[in-house]
């Protein structure tokens, strides 16, 4: 049985005054609880390794309640947590690139804790075990789990934003950041925009284009996924059965008499535009004198992050405009803002969204923003809630699933002042109205769904499963070579050459044969029963010139000549090639050249290619796919293929590729057993060649880039060795000797 395993940086655990772990009920944890998953946690315990008081110990009490911790000691939280993750990411990923701090020491202890994080976890997964990585913290994690080798299904998601490339590529790490990223089999966001701007980054940065809803990656396909994150509903409604929320409707309700409540209710964080909405409630204030005795502004800001300056600061900033803002509007008796520096539970929590007239949820942007979905779930008649509206800033992720909100710019102060109007006059019809218009989708899409969609997702996906290593299978492929020949049959050998025969080297003149190559192919051509063909890229002149021996075929041009034993010289291998089609497809590829500044047309004997490596890669990808469309539109009835390459788009004649050239050549030679081996997207028209169950078909991929139709892999050494092996098995078997 397979297990699943939640990461993220802090576990769903807090220490007791005794020092006790305790379980603790934050979003991620009440989402798993409700929707039934069973799953281990691995994250940090949340204090350093040197603060306690019996490391062994607690690891032992968190272990028995099923959970990894991952222990960090205090320089590493500084650099990781405080540093990296909170100082510099963070900021970052929320467009604030001027409040974000780049110390070039903290990476390095980033890396160090994603380390530990790996280490923790291959400790404890077995083959087809599910991890689902969480967050900004743990950005490399995928890779390192990837590379472990374990046969894992890795899911990410991001709870924050993904910012333009524009502002991610000023991380200096961002290369090793998307990387790590790409070791994951699904990659999650709040929104399409996150998603779409995270693929403008793989593409900038690493210059892979992707799909919308994938990226191509060596031997595998990373899922990329839009999955809105849900509130705790079944949290919130448990809470709205509880006599504490009752009795805090009671107070608040009897505290509040005929005064109009508008709450707010967020972390004191800098992303969530707290000066911003206090200078819309002075405006408001200041041009409603008739309002200020009949309103309080309730705003819970729950410490967070009192280890990082900006955040200290940011507290004094709020503190003291708040304090301001009663100085001059406020009365005996009254003070129109309640700031209120610290956390309440949920019941409570329930009680003021319930009673709220209206919550001001503005951040300068959120990832998602639970506080907007809780506000409209609690808006419940029956449990005593009274009508209320939510005015909701348009930066939020939240925004793309609450329409029904007062939408506001929160940069736009007198925006939001008019809409806290708008608020205290709106009707409670239209209140209501609003709500139920919203409520029931949120209610279904809570946090429990949410969950469940990402790991049901994740668990369909296949495991990646490598090629079989050839490696291993060459003395039983030679074998069978060998009886097919001893049995008087036929074997065939089709080798592509450069990085398949031979490594690439700079310059490709530079890439000739080395000198053990040609001996082996005298011995191999030798052999009688055995045909050997190298199915190249490479022009005629090259092959005749490198390749001298007149018993090999070979075919040049990627299968548009060939050279045969006993013909004379180099022939075409198709004869008669309809090339009327290049008339049809130029003005649509020239037309491309001209609108697509640093693209240029190659002209090959049988294909025409487009190539866009030097244009701006978001718009060389974007004319590509328009190229496509209207090349898959014209060439229809045409006898060409049109292919997306890389950075290229080619039209070429349907006929002439290696495969064709492949299969020509075995319907001529009638081999038993039949060996195919390359090592680029060109070779793979001769692996996915099917010709019946008849001919043992045995095709190789050599090194390990890219995916592959081949059924097995190796490299150049593995199948250098293979050949050898088999001129000296074939070689020496007196009864095959001529
Ligand atoms: N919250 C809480 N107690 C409080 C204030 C807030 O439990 O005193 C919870 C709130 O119910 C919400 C979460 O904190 O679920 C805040 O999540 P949100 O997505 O709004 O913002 P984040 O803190 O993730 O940026």
């Amino acid at each position: 049985m397979s297990n699943t395993f939640i990461v993220s940086n802090r576990l769903p655990v807090r220490l007791d005054d005794a020092g006790k772990p305790v379980r603790t009920t934050g979003g991620l944890a009440s989402a798993l609880a409700g929707s039934g998953i069973e799953a281990t946690w691995v994250g940090w315990p949340g204090i350093a390794s040197e603060q306690m008081e019996n490391e062994a110990q607690l690891v032992a009490t968190l272990k028995e309640s099923g959970i990894v911790p991952v222990i960090l000691g205090e320089e590493i939280i500084d650099g990781y947590y405080h540093g990296y993750a909170n100082s510099t990411v963070w900021p970052l990923l929320h467009y604030m690139i001027e409040r974000a701090r780049f110390e070039p020491e903290w990476f390095p202890f980033y890396e160090k804790a994603n380390r530990a994080f790996a280490e923790a976890i291959l400790d404890v997964v077995e083959d087809s075990d599910t991890v689902w990585i969480h967050d900004y913290h743990l950005f490399l994690l995928p890779r390192m789990l990837r590379e472990s080798g374990k046969k894992l299904r890795i899911a990410f998601f991001l709870h924050t934003p993904f910012p333009s490339s524009e502002i991610f590529r000023a991380l200096s790490e961002r290369r090793k950041i998307l990387e790590g990223l790409l070791g994951a089999d699904l990659i999650g966001f709040h929104t399409y925009n996150y998603l779409r701007h995270f693929r403008s980054a793989v593409l900038r940065v690493l210059g892979v284009e992707s799909n919308v809803g994938s990226v191509q990656q060596e031997q595998r396909e990373v899922s990329l996924g839009v999955y809105p994150i849900g509130h705790d509903h079944r949290g919130f409604s448990k809470a709205m059965q509880t006599a504490e929320y009752q009795d805090a409707l009671n107070r608040h309700a009897a505290e509040l008499a005929e005064k109009k409540l508008f709450i707010s209710v967020e972390r004191l964080d800098y992303t969530k535009g707290i000066p911003q909405k206090l200078d819309a409630i002075r405006l408001f204030l200041k041009e409603n004198e008739a309002e200020r005795a009949k309103i309080v502004f309730v705003i819970i800001a729950v410490p967070s992050r009192g280890d990082v300056d900006e955040y200290v600061q940011l507290t004094e900033e709020v503190q003291r405009e708040v304090g301001a803002i009663n100085g001059k509007y406020g009365t005996v008796g009254h003070a129109p803002v309640q700031f209120l520096h610290r956390s309440f539970p949920q019941p409570e929590l329930a009680a003021l969204y319930a009673l709220a007239d209206a919550c001001l949820v503005t951040p300068l942007i959120d990832g998602m923003n639970l506080v907007a979905k809780e506000y409209i779930d609690c808006k419940n008649e029956s449990t005593g809630g009274r009508p209320g509206v939510l005015i909701l800033s348009e930066f939020a992720g939240a925004a793309q699933e609450l329409s029904h909100a007062i939408m506001v710019n929160p940069y736009d102060v007198t925006e939001t002042a008019r809409a806290i109007t708008q608020a205290l006059t709106m009707s409670d019809n239209d209140k209501q109205k609003r709500t139920l218009a919203m409520q029931d989708r949120l209610r279904r899409s809570d946090s429990s769904a949410w969950a469940t969609t990402i790991l049901n997702e994740v668990k369909a996906i296949p495991l990646t499963v490598r090629e079989v290593n050839a490696t291993t299978q060459f003395p039983m492929i030679t074998g069978r070579v060998v009886k097919a020949v001893q049995e008087g049959g036929r074997a065939s050998l089709f080798l592509d050459y450069d990085g398949t025969l031979r490594d690439f080297v700079s310059k490709p003149e530079d890439a000739v044969p080395d000198p053990e190559l040609l001996p082996l192919f005298d011995r191999l051509c030798a052999i009688p029963g055995l045909d050997v063909a190298v199915v190249s890229g490479r022009p005629l002149e090259f092959l005749d010139q490198h390749f001298p021996n007149p018993a090999l075929t070979l075919v040049a041009e990627h299968g548009y000549r060939w050279r045969r034993p006993d013909t004379d010289g180099w022939e075409l291998v198709h004869e008669h090639i309809d090339t009327d089609w290049i008339d049809v497809v130029m003005p649509l590829l020239e037309q491309a050249v001209d609108l697509t500044p640093g693209s240029h047309l190659e002209e090959k004997q049988s294909s025409i290619v487009w190539h866009y490596r030097q244009t701006d890669p978001e718009f060389g990808l974007w004319r590509a796919h328009g190229l496509l469309a209207e090349l898959t539109d014209v060439t229809a009835s045409l006898p060409v293929a049109v292919h997306h390459g890389k950075k290229i788009v080619e039209v070429a004649s349907q006929l002439v590729n290696k495969g064709q050239a492949v299969k020509a050549l075995i319907s001529d030679w009638h081999p038993n057993i039949a060996i195919v081996a390359g090592d680029d997207q060109t070779d793979e028209t001769m692996f996915a060649l099917e010709l019946g169950n008849e001919l043992d078909f045995v095709s190789v991929k050599v090194g390990d880039e890219g995916a592959t139709r081949a059924k097995r892999r190796t490299d150049i050494r593995g199948l250098r060795n293979f050949l050898v092996q088999l001129s000296e098995e074939l070689g020496t078997d007196p009864a095959l000797k001529r």
